[in-house]
């Protein structure tokens, strides 16, 4: 079935999401704040709208793909001079929140939307602008199990892999725990190899032992900070992300605040949440985050 999908917010993860969408057979309104990448979407068939009140006006279903959570809720609610999106939407849309955003952020966005008639579902992702080019991106959705169904099809398009997490926040939930895991695992296996150096063990030997036992994880065996035993991973390539820097930075703020939120006493993930910032502000905003590497050498003394 074909429908009238507005897509805000075309980046380099809505921009290709948003194509996908249209190659299935959709009718795409785009709309994003940055000229060139409304070009991008008219290139790639997508309907480039005034606005995003015109964008999402006779939509059925309404995805965002935005920085933070306080652009979704400003988007959403609109300010003096424009209109926002729940306001400017038919009855009982379906919204789809695809940003990396506080998960009270994503509960305050859904409450929004039902107090208003419409429906909403919070549906981060994880694979990067390979994922969303590709089509193949993870959804962890947080949603009513009806509106989730109604999601689906629509999720499929745009991903490999759809998990249904829970009610609303449930997405956002998983996202941040999943990449609280992430940061702090590379921390710990790129201080790992830094130590193995000043051991004189070669990386090899320590990616041969821990791969195969305890030390075994994803930051390891797939995104390995050293160049030579996973030739794919972004240390081979100067650290080209991958997953930058930046958006760990800005993920492990998003568990930091979770943390706050919850009372839960984490020690690590503040720590880890302070030393991806340094990370980002010095030069590592554009590299792939497993570049922590460098900066633990750096940081090491000569002996
Ligand atoms: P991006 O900065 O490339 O895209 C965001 C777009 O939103 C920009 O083009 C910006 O102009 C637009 N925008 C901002 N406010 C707007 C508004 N009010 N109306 C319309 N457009 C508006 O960011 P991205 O890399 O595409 O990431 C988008 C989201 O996906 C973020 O929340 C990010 O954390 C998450 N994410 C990114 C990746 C990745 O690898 N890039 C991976 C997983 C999740």
């Amino acid at each position: 079935m074909s429908n009238r999908i507005a897509f805000i917010g075309l980046g380099h993860m809505g921009g290709p999401m948003a194509a996908n969408l249209v190659t299935a057979g959709h009718t795409v309104i785009g709309y994003d704040l940055v000229p060139a990448a409304l070009d991008e979407a008219r290139a790639n068939g997508i309907t480039v709208a005034e606005s995003a009140a015109a964008a999402v006006a006779d939509a059925e279903i309404v995805i965002t793909m935005l920085p933070s959570g306080r652009h979704v809720l400003g988007a959403y609610q609109g300010d003096g001079a424009t209109a926002g999106l729940i306001a400017s939407a038919g009855p009982h849309t379906l919204f789809l929140e695809c940003s990396t955003i506080d998960v009270s952020d994503a509960r305050a966005a859904r409450d929004l939307l039902v107090a208003a008639g419409h429906r909403g579902l919070d549906a981060p992702v994880s694979g990067g602008v390979g994922g969303a080019t590709a089509g193949t991106l993870t959804f962890m959705v947080g949603a009513d199990p009806a509106d989730f169904e109604s999601a689906l099809p629509v999720l499929q398009i745009m991903g490999g892999k759809i998990v249904h997490c829970g009610e609303s926040g449930a997405g956002q939930a998983a996202k941040v725990c999943n990449n609280m895991i992430l940061g702090i695992s590379m921390i710990a296996v790129s201080e790992a190899f830094v130590l193995a150096e000043k051991l004189g063990l070669s990386h090899q030997a320590l990616f041969d032992v821990a791969s195969a036992a305890s030390g075994q994880c994803w930051a390891l065996t797939t995104n390995c900070p050293v160049p030579g035993p996973v030739p794919t991973s972004p240390a081979n390539r100067d650290y080209q992300p991958g997953f930058a820097g930046a958006l760990m930075a800005k993920d492990l703020g998003l568990a930091v605040n979770a943390l706050e939120a919850t009372g839960v006493a984490a020690e690590l993930a503040p720590l880890a949440a302070q030393i991806y910032r340094r990370f980002a502000d010095a030069d590592g905003g554009g590299r792939d985050f497993s570049g922590i590497i460098t900066e633990i050498r750096a940081n090491s003394e000569h002996t």
